[in-house]
């Protein structure tokens, strides 16, 4: 019987498949597709960005290089360690298809975060994310198995029987990380709920007869949006149908010219149409992210428009927060409770995003309400503010998860700290375990860690910048669980590790 059995090796499946990996756990991936390579993962047509959040979990991996190489950008910096790779060319967001402006990102105003390579985001493909963490899930001995679709599941109190056409695959968990459409929440019984689209979108590769009467980037229009990519031909377009295109069918090519010509306003004439694919604004999530032996994961867990870029780099973030939690539960030192936190956890973060994509559609619709609106965000873009604003909820900056502690540093993702000796933080994170971090120089967390190294490393070095709290205890996930800040009793951090690191540490 395996551990866990994962369905789908999209990114989320194959970050959480490494993840279970690094700890030791027995792990097979069942992908139905045969082969990896398709135009719809490569450049231009897989393009996608990756928040500054999501770059902080390739590099606390060690993963960040690989990435930038198999993602054909130009890293620079001289350092050996993966934390002084910056990562180029920079990546920013847009609100309905309005650009932040880079230079009107305050860093000094997001909350906790320290000066680091990796406060930018990467423009990547879904082709290099997938190879470099199929390399990885092998490295840590994952068993991925290609043409087999899951079809089937029956669950009892000790585990799971996945079927996948002839093939039947016992495991203690099943973790459906099977996209959009999941069959493992359909199997499974998972209450999927949400709102229906305001509009339908297409991407395509096209030859575009006369690319000039179409702007560069993104371009808002009084009944949609376009977007026309630097790759000749690359155009996404967003038209305000009520999402009522019938998806189920290829749309032909003079369908897509006149959606172009309207929602451009233009006569643009396309030639031909090489790759086409659509999709909607339709925005649902599960209630819960678990039913008994069953979890989901990434765009399985919640659908939304990708206005924003925010799909992956929500998918990454489920995996990273469930991989230590399900390891910890597998190998039966997990507290009750540790599993279903990972709901609890990540639930309102996929709830706000789909409140993200929403607010974005309805400033595109074509009424004079809408856009008003849409004037009124504008003018706030305009603002430093705005910009900051928005740029804290799409890198990730802003997330903070409730972990019942007022400490201002408790539930953030831990900053990048830079030790006195050069080092960094992510130099330390690369083994998943835990980490007491103790940057105080009366040794504060000396001992604390004893007997469970195995669980929670002791790193103490004095930074360079503490935010002004002198030792934390850092979660596998980088999430931070405790900090001392101004009160030096050494039982909060006990009751911490107790909590996250379970019987283990007690
Ligand atoms: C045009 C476009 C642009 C986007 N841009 C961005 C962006 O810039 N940034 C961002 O963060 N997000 C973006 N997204 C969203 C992002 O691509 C998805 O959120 C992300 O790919 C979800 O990853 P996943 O692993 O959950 O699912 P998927 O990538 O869909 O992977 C699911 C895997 O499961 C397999 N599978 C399906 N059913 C089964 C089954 N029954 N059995 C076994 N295997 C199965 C599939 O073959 C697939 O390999 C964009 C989306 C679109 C459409």
């Amino acid at each position: 019987m395996h551990d866990v059995v994962i369905a789908g090796a999209g990114p989320v499946g194959l970050l959480l498949a490494c993840e279970l990996g690094l700890a030791g756990c027995d792990v097979l991936v069942l992908e139905k597709e045969p082969e990896t390579g398709t135009p719809w993962k490569a450049l231009p047509l897989g393009m996608r960005g990756l928040s500054a959040a999501s770059v902080e979990v390739f590099l606390r991996r060690g993963m960040l290089r690989p990435l930038l190489s198999a993602s054909g950008a130009h890293s620079y910096g001289s350092g050996d360690t993966e934390a002084q790779v910056a990562p180029a060319p920079r990546s920013v967001s847009h609100f309905a298809g309005m650009m932040l402006n880079p230079a009107d990102i305050d860093a000094d105003a997001l909350p906790y975060r320290l000066p680091s390579p990796v406060l930018e985001g990467v423009m990547t493909s879904l082709e290099a994310v997938e190879t470099v963490l199929a390399g990885r899930a092998a490295e840590v001995g994952v068993e991925i198995r290609r043409g087999r679709q899951v079809t089937g599941l029956r669950q009892d109190a000790e585990g799971v029987l996945v079927q996948a056409g002839e093939d039947e695959y016992a495991a203690r968990w099943l973790v459906g990380c099977d996209g959009g459409r999941s069959t493992v929440r359909g199997l499974a019984g998972f209450e999927f709920t949400g709102t229906q689209p305001l509009f339908t979108g297409y991407t395509m590769l096209a030859t575009v007869a006369d690319p000039d009467k179409l702007k560069p980037g993104f371009t808002l229009t009084p009944t949609g949006m376009y977007l026309q990519m630097p790759t000749p031909g690359h155009i996404g377009m967003l038209d305000c149908d009520g999402g009522t295109f019938d998806r189920s069918q290829q749309p032909p090519l003079e369908h897509l010219q006149t959606v172009l010509r309207r929602v451009s306003g233009t006569d643009v004439t396309l030639r031909d149409v090489q790759f086409v694919s659509t999709f909607t604004d339709r925005a649902m999530q599960t209630t819960s992210y678990r039913q008994g032996r069953v979890l989901l994961a990434g765009d399985a867990a919640h659908i939304h428009s990708p206005l924003g870029a925010q799909g992956l780099n929500t998918g990454i973030g489920d995996a990273i927060n469930l991989g230590w939690k399900l390891a910890a539960t597998v190998h039966g030192y997990a507290h009750d409770g540790l599993l279903d936190s990972y709901t609890h956890e990540r639930h309102p973060i996929g709830a706000h995003i789909l409140d993200w994509t929403r607010a974005q559609s309805a400033v595109m619709k074509p009424d004079p309400h809408a856009q008003a609106s849409q004037a009124l965000v504008r003018d706030l873009l305009g603002t430093r503010d705005g910009t900051t604003y928005v740029y804290s909820r799409t890198s990730g900056a802003s997330h903070r998860y409730d972990l019942g502690s007022t400490h201002p540093l408790v539930g953030r993702n831990a900053p990048e700290f830079r030790f006195t000796d050069g080092t960094w933080l992510s130099d330390f994170t690369q083994d998943g375990r835990g980490i007491a971090l103790d940057l105080t120089t009366d040794q504060r967390l000396a001992g604390a860690t004893a007997g469970r190294e195995d669980l929670i490393r002791h790193v103490s070095k004095p930074a360079m910048n503490e935010l002004g709290c002198g030792a934390l205890l850092v979660r596998p996930d980088g999430v931070i669980a405790w900090a001392d800040g101004l009160d030096p009793d050494h039982a909060g951090f006990e009751l911490a590790a107790a909590r996250w690191f379970g019987t283990a540490v007690v």
